[in-house]
């Protein structure tokens, strides 16, 4: 069964783009985390960042970049959040790869909160673990 946004790609259900080109796919997100939320997809399926090819993933990314240019050059944002959720394990709910671009203004509506929490590194091995995932690098 094809996925939400398979069906906007394929104009099946309406949606408010932003940008298109042979490739990639812009659109608002419907519930605008803050105004000019939009979220960039490649038009051919994969399931997340993980699994998109690297030219792709390089257009989808360039076009991310310049959206975050103009939600601040028009919108008077001040900065931009660019961030992808892979996997349901992090918050990732349409299982096609995109990006969201969400601009971020002093004051105003809207919005959340990225919070990092810090765990006791003291009883882990730093080293070792940068080894373990140095090692799973393909
Ligand atoms: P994620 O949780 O990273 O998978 O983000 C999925 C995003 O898609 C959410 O922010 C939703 O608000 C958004 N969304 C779901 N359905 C639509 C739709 N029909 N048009 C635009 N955005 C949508």
């Amino acid at each position: 069964m094809k996925d939400i946004f398979c069906k906007i790609i394929d104009g099946e259900i309406p949606c408010s783009r932003v940008y298109e080109d042979d490739d990639v796919l812009a659109i608002l997100d419907i519930s605008q985390t803050t105004k000019g939320h939009t979220l960039v997809m490649p038009k051919a399926h994969y399931d997340s960042l993980l699994s998109c090819p690297k030219d792709l993933l390089n257009k989808v990314m360039a076009v991310a970049q310049r959206i975050g240019q103009a939600e601040i050059s028009v919108l008077g944002a001040k900065g931009v959040n660019i961030l992808a959720n892979c996997g349901e394990v992090a918050g990732q709910t349409v299982p096609h790869f995109h990006v969201h671009v969400i601009p971020r203004y002093i004051g105003g509506e809207g919005g959340f909160a990225l919070t990092m929490t810090s765990q006791d590194t003291s009883k882990m091995n730093l080293p070792m673990l940068a080894d373990e995932i140095a090692r799973g690098i393909k």
